[in-house]
């Protein structure tokens, strides 16, 4: 099939130096960062989206897959944009949309980023994908190569939760299970993709594997009709943040939107390197983590991908939030009870991180803002609430209603 790609070649984000679009995870010249750099003019020319097509392939021009027998799908549709006027009002960010991650085959984002890690790992001639994981990226990319007919060779933590473990058992064809936390596993993971063992399905440098993850900004772009003017991420390895800004930036260099939206980082307390960073007004500094709820942003050292997302929160004149455990556990029960999402704890970090930037002032109220909400609550575990039964009759309801006498 003929090729509806508009990618054209790596370019590193340090020295500028062009590649081919082969596999390669570093520059030849610097060692840098690459990114997929696209032909702007062919962008501009097709229409955003290609009908009778799921998924990222809706996009299937800004994807750097070129022959569509690769693409690999779970029929997604987009998922949903919501205005949230009452909550946003309660938050001091009034014109407040969510953009609910949640409704993706395996509940999360990652979705996004699987389907190109997939695809992109058949074009490439691979028949293994792997990722080191806290468990969404795990499960995404192992339900994604299962539907491909590749193996899935997946690293996930032990402590992630019953819900994503027992998804994970069901779908991967091999799980490496680890002691420790996503730091510690990466470097074995990533000598076993260096020997080319596996297609690297993780975060840290593979510009194909991430180029999923703008289609959350095209799809913003398709749904709201023009572009926010703040746009807020969770951050674990940044890779949302980066990707969604370059689908921003691209839609400005072509001249569709204005301009795009900054970019706001949302990270956890525990994990909040680019926070402490953006505040200090300094380099990003590693930290040592432990546990924190929001497994999804748990990474204490974003290597080369934090400094180049501390770079571009910079030069979009972005922002940087962090929100404590305890701050994104109310949160997510305020989302439900308000809007009715029922969101994992990393996917309530953004509306968390949020909140606190429009109290403390840094996020203008009058200003329209995307917040992601980037998983499904439904693969979290939770204690069971404590509670109390009743004799069934029809005055529990009128009492639980409220009502006296009727
Ligand atoms: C992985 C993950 C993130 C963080 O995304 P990055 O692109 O690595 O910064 C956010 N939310 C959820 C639910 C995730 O699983
Ligand atoms: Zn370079």
């Amino acid at each position: 099939m003929g090729s509806e790609s508009a990618a054209v070649c790596l370019r590193c984000v340090d020295c500028a130096a062009d590649h081919a679009l082969e596999y390669r995870l570093a520059c030849a010249a610097c060692g840098g960062l690459l990114e997929i750099v696209y032909d702007l003019a062919r962008l501009a020319d097709a229409p955003l989206t290609q009908a009778g097509r799921t998924g990222v392939w809706r996009f299937a021009a800004w994807m750097p897959v070129h022959d569509a027998a690769n693409f690999v799908t779970l029929g997604e549709e987009p998922t949903p944009l919501l205005a949230a006027p009452r909550l946003g009002a309660a938050l001091g960010i009034p014109r407040l949309w969510l953009k609910f991650e949640g409704a993706l085959p395996t509940g999360t984002v990652k979705d996004r980023s699987s389907q190109t890690a997939v695809a992109c790992a058949r074009q490439f001639g691979f028949d293994a994908v792997g990722v080191v994981s806290t468990g969404n990226a795990a499960s995404s990319i192992a339900t994604y190569a299962a539907r491909a007919g590749l193996r899935g060779v997946v690293c996930c933590y032990t402590r992630s939760t019953a819900a994503k473990m027992a998804h994970l058992h069901g779908v991967a064809s091999s799980v490496v299970w680890y002691d420790g936390v996503y730091d510690d596993m990466i470097r074995p993971f990533d000598e076993a993709v260096e020997r080319r063992w596996l297609f690297d399905g993780g975060a840290t440098r593979n510009a194909f594997k991430q180029e999923g993850k703008k289609t959350v900004a095209l799809e913003v772009f398709d749904q709201l009709g023009r572009a926010p003017d703040y746009m807020v991420y969770p951050v674990g390895m940044g890779e949302t943040l980066l990707a969604g800004q370059r689908a921003w930036k691209a839609l400005e260099a072509m001249g569709r939107i204005a301009r795009a939206p900054r970019p706001v980082s949302a990270q956890s307390r525990e994990a909040n390197t680019i926070a402490e960073a953006w505040r200090s007004g300094g380099p990003l500094r590693p930290k040592t983590i432990g546990y924190t709820v929001a497994e999804g942003t748990a990474v204490g050292d974003m290597g080369a991908k934090g400094r180049l997302t501390l770079r571009r929160i910079r030069e979009q004149d972005g922002l940087a939030g962090d929100a404590a455990d305890e701050e994104t556990l109310a949160m997510q029960r305020r989302l439900a009870r308000t809007e009715g999402l029922w969101a994992g704890p990393t996917g309530a970090v953004p509306l968390a991180a949020a909140a606190r930037l429009a109290r403390e002032g840094a996020l203008d109220p009058d200003a329209e803002v995307v917040c992601m909400v980037s998983e499904s609550g439904l693969k979290g575990d939770w204690p069971a609430p404590d509670v109390r039964g009743q004799q069934p009759s029809l005055d529990v309801i009128r009492r639980a209603l409220g009502r006296g006498d009727c």
